[in-house]
């Protein structure tokens, strides 16, 4: 396809306003997928993303348009997700486009994820064009949703913005014209050495690893001998296409078109996202730049129940390739044995993987309560960066505990402004400034990470019946006064169930916490004791009942010598049931992570 009638683009928006419909809408008005063969919204076909209903991986599809004008047109959209983990994912799919679609319900207005990724695609320099969507829907607010848009962006006027239903396609017409008019076509120069930025990848079984890339400059083709400009590898070329959704062979890619490359490489670890991809003999001048990594801030262990070690690593490195925010180390525990400790985006991003794990590679998995970054300065003047409570140093060594701190922006409709700033003053919040957007309320905090890393969010959603919207930045190590709580279970310290609290919450958390073990620890042939630690002392207990009741105190036995007799052969049992460990469920740590 001639470069000029290329057009690169994503749909952004916050969650549920539409934007897999619109995509569905659009491959259906192209004729990319014919009306028969298309099922419910083609591009969210993973399993975990069904279960969900929101976008995890961006994917990414070519379509051709035949415009108003006569002419055909290339058409390349790439999905974007549409969570508040992902915000890395929508980053890495904006930067291989020049344009992008804001779509706002018009029954739901401006919502914070709006916000953000209107200023996500701002910073990628992208042409964007407003739409308003839902407009079928009797009571929806058009006029507001306008203003709000017009408040966001002065070039968002009245005129500029399209008005449509991705439900019944009223106005999808006008959106594919706005595509070619208002996007400009990719600048790079088709003479020049292959330039391509890796914007995605995912790992075949049989194939290796496949890159999603963005031509800047240059083309490539079949049986190309590559490199990749970071990490020095070389490569020859298996094959490359494009996405029709499915994925179609083609002899080449030219400069500014979006397509796949097999590389053939097996290592998981070989491609990363946002990598350059370039020709071996004659490679281009420059890196793709400007493109940083997202930093995992939520740490979890994932051990394998069935001792499966090796299917457990062989899935994990895959799915690290498949999404470069999740990070992983190996790990061992006393109780749990080899698995690995692995970095999330947020708690949201840690269910995900484990379902995954269970969909993809039909693994079921221990999770260990998640942890943020700690850290600790000890009293010899050393420091270190604590994500596992396993490695919490003695408190008599520690000088001082340092937690992270996020900025956190939430906005919401105005009446539900007091059961939000109730909700993040019970989560240790500070309110730093408010201001009013319309209806809508935008209040700034400052919040430790660890309040705000797990069940915050789903309390906002809650709380605010669903309004209510967040994003947040990291902002700076504070000192705290943070204890390590340790979990014996007779008397012997069960190292993968410590975690990591604030001294004010010990006392709640630990009775809590102690009475939800009494309920989910396996019973034993004995009375097993469990305890809440903290600092050498023991601040909880509850034991935990026997299987069966004690011969001696109920059982119907008629003499004393007969008792006697009993007694003896349950504590022999009892020593001996004592040495064989534990095996704990994962009710266990649900207990730790509810709390
Ligand atoms: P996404 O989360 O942005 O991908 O949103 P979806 O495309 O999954 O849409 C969320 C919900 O809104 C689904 O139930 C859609 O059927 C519905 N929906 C999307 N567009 C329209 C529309 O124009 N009108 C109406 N009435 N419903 C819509
Ligand atoms: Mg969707």
């Amino acid at each position: 396809m001639n470069q000029t009638r290329i057009r690169n683009f994503a749909i952004i928006a916050h969650i549920d306003h539409g934007k897999s419909t619109l995509a569905d809408r659009i491959m259906e008005a192209t004729q990319t997928v014919s009306q028969r063969e298309q099922h419910a919204q083609l591009l969210d076909d993973m399993n975990v993303e069904k279960a969900h209903g929101v976008t995890v991986k961006a994917r990414t599809v070519r379509n051709y348009y035949h415009a108003d004008d006569g002419q055909e047109y290339e058409y390349n959209l790439i999905d974007t997700p549409g969570h508040v983990d992902f915000t890395y994912e929508v980053s890495k799919s904006l930067a291989a486009t020049e344009g992008a679609i804001l779509l706002v319900d018009a029954t739901q207005g401006v919502q914070a994820q709006t916000i953000a990724n209107y200023r996500i695609a701002k910073r990628h320099h992208l042409s964007i064009i407003p739409v308003i969507n839902k407009v079928d829907i009797g009571s929806t607010e058009v006029q507001r949703t306008q203003e709000q848009l017009e408040t966001l962006d002065a070039t968002f006027t009245k005129a500029r913005t399209l008005l449509i239903s991705a439900k019944t396609g009223l106005g999808v017409h006008e959106v594919l014209e706005a595509i070619h008019e208002r996007i400009p076509a990719p600048q790079g120069h088709p003479d020049q050495p292959l330039k391509a930025l890796v914007f995605d990848s995912l790992y075949d079984a049989y194939q290796g690893i496949i890159a999603y890339v963005r031509l800047i400059d240059g083309h490539v083709h079949q049986n190309d001998d590559l490199r990749l400009m970071q990490t020095g590898e070389a490569f020859k070329l298996k094959a490359l296409g494009t996405f029709d959704p499915n994925m179609q062979p083609e002899k080449a890619l030219r400069t500014g078109e979006v397509g796949y490359v097999v590389t053939g490489l097996k290592d998981p670890r070989a491609v990363r996202v946002g990598e350059t991809l370039t020709l071996k003999s004659q490679p281009t001048a420059a890196a793709v730049t400007g493109y940083s990594p997202a930093q995992p801030v939520v740490f979890a262990g994932l051990f394998p129940k069935d001792n499966d070690y090796e299917t457990l690593k062989s899935a994990i490195l895959k799915l690290s390739l498949n999404d470069t925010s999740f990070s992983y180390t190996e790990e061992r525990s006393e109780a749990l044995g080899m698995g690995f400790r692995c970095g999330f985006l947020g708690a949201f991003h840690l269910q995900i993987i484990r379902e995954r794990l269970k969909a993809e590679f039909g693994l079921d998995v221990l999770t260990t309560a998640p942890t943020v970054t700690y850290q600790v300065l000890l009293k010899n003047g050393q420091r270190l960066l604590i994500q596992n409570p396993v490695q919490f140093p003695a408190f008599s060594l520690i000088e001082e505990v340092q937690e992270p701190f996020v900025k956190a922006e939430i906005t919401m409709p105005s009446d539900s402004l007091s059961a939000v700033l109730k909700l993040v003053d019970g989560h240790k919040g500070e309110l730093l400034d408010m201001k009013n957007d319309n209806d809508l309320v935008v209040i700034i905090i400052k919040i430790p990470l660890s309040e705000i890393a797990y069940h915050f969010f789903s309390e906002l959603k809650s709380v605010s019946h669903g309004f209510a919207s967040l994003s947040t930045e990291f902002l700076d190590y504070e000192v705290g006064d943070l204890v390590k709580v340790e979990v014996d279970m007779n008397y012997t310290a069960v190292d993968a169930l410590a975690f990591i609290v604030h001294r004010s919450d010990v006392s709640a958390m630990t009775q809590a916490l102690v009475h939800q073990l009494k309920r989910t620890v396996p019973r034993q042939l004995y009375p097993t004791p469990v305890q809440a630690v903290v600092e050498g002392k023991a601040v909880a207990r509850v034991d935990v009942p026997p299987l069966r009741k004690n011969a001696a105190v109920n059982g119907d036995a008629h003499s004393i010598s007969k008792k006697a007799a009993l007694l003896r052969r349950q504590s022999i049992n009892k020593r001996q049931a004592a040495k064989n460990a534990i095996k704990l469920p994962q009710s266990v740590f649900n207990a730790i992570l509810e709390l």
